[in-house]
């Protein structure tokens, strides 16, 4: 996989890159707190599990009236998101916590809320945060022909209506990551086109375990107990808001026309460092909003979990000012929607532009 991997290549680290962990360790050093993990960690795992585990429990178990069982699913979706924020992410870069054996056994959320922690590791730790937005090697930009989400990919006319439909299919973007993206994945040893090392012995049976304990909870389970027509509506429900919710996490901090979409050529070199790569290519957003900085695991501070993936999520706030100051002082840009609204709105210009044509250089270049 590492021969397959290198075919993109960076420039050495430039005085950047040390500057900004020099800066952070300062800090983290004089704050006296974990990097990773930590009391407020450890209660917010707890209050968000048991926020899946209650709304759950509650739609399966109580005689509800159709609206509250409605409102339980959309619940249970946006739990589900919350565990995948907050949890699966946190534990699959090791920054839930500071001992090495807690992240494994909570990397496994993953599986128990539907995906795969194996396949999550490479094509999230390995393929997007070396290479986020490179074409052809993060494969969280290639959302198949209905989205066309880089200039590099081709352009189709229906296109033009994607950021109005781009939502409708987000909201089925969960079941086909549960029920299909996984398993053509491992069985073609596939990520979008890139080779990774196929899960073997004990770590494809915790795989398939992972996958019948998901399926068994969240299909089997609720058809035994009611056996109903209705459920299907709330499958679908509770499946939206879950691929809503973790796909619009996504498109604001690296979908728009703020930030860099380059092309990794093979057997090149990219023209940025690795540390000006994650700053070309993300952009934070509603930085100071606590609620959502609660809600979406810190991933509102795109540009610090891009720059620090080894820092749990619950110390980005803190990070941000000393990340933005050292940018600052080298010249280099570093980008932050203001609002919520603002980044939704820019998520919607860059898909329309995409879809009505190729975006102005200006925009590409902007990085
Ligand atoms: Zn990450």
């Amino acid at each position: 996989m590492a021969a397959a991997l290198s075919r993109v290549d960076f420039p050495p680290a430039g005085p950047l890159h040390a500057e900004l962990r020099r800066a952070v360790e300062e800090h983290l050093a004089r704050s006296g707190r974990p990097a990773r993990g930590g009391p407020a960690v450890a209660a917010k795992t707890a209050a968000i599990l048991a926020w899946l585990a209650g709304s759950y429990l509650a739609l399966l178990l109580l005689p509800v009236p159709g609206w509250a069982a409605a409102l339980l699913a959309l619940s249970v979706g946006l739990a589900i998101a919350g565990v995948g924020f907050n949890v699966m992410h946190d534990a699959n870069h090791g920054t839930l916590s500071s001992r090495p054996a807690v992240n494994r056994a909570f990397a496994f959320a993953a599986d128990l809320i539907g995906g795969s922690s194996w396949l999550w590791r490479h094509k999230h730790n390995v393929l997007h945060h070396t290479w986020p937005n490179v074409a052809g090697m993060d494969t969280d930009g290639d959302a198949g022909f209905l989205l066309r989400l880089t200039p590099q990919q081709p352009r189709r006319s229906f296109h033009r209506w994607q950021h109005l439909y781009a939502w409708v299919l987000y909201g089925v973007f969960a079941l086909k990551w549960w029920l299909y993206d996984d398993l053509r994945e491992l069985l073609t040893g596939r990520i979008g086109g890139h080779a990774f090392p196929r899960p073997r012995g004990g770590a494809l049976a915790a795989l398939l375990l992972g996958k019948a304990a998901f399926l068994g909870w969240a299909f089997v389970v609720p058809l035994l107990l009611h056996p109903t027509f209705w459920l299907v509506p709330l499958w679908l429900l509770a499946s939206a808001a879950a691929g809503v919710t973790l796909a619009a996490v996504f498109q604001l901090a690296h979908c728009v026309a703020e930030v860099d979409h380059p092309r990794g050529r093979e057997g090149e070199r990219l023209p940025l460092g690795w540390a000006e790569l994650q700053l070309a290519t993300t952009t934070d957003f509603a930085r100071g909003r606590r609620l959502l900085s609660w809600y979406v695991g810190g991933l509102n501070y795109q540009v610090e979990h891009h720059l620090f993936p080894g820092i749990c999520h619950v110390r980005y706030p803190e990070l941000a000012p000393i990340v933005e100051r050292t940018c600052r002082a080298h010249g280099i840009p570093y980008r932050a929607q203001p609002t919520l609204r603002a980044a939704l709105a820019a998520n919607a210009r860059w898909l329309r532009e995409l879809g009505a044509g190729d975006p102005a250089p200006a925009a590409q270049a902007a990085a």
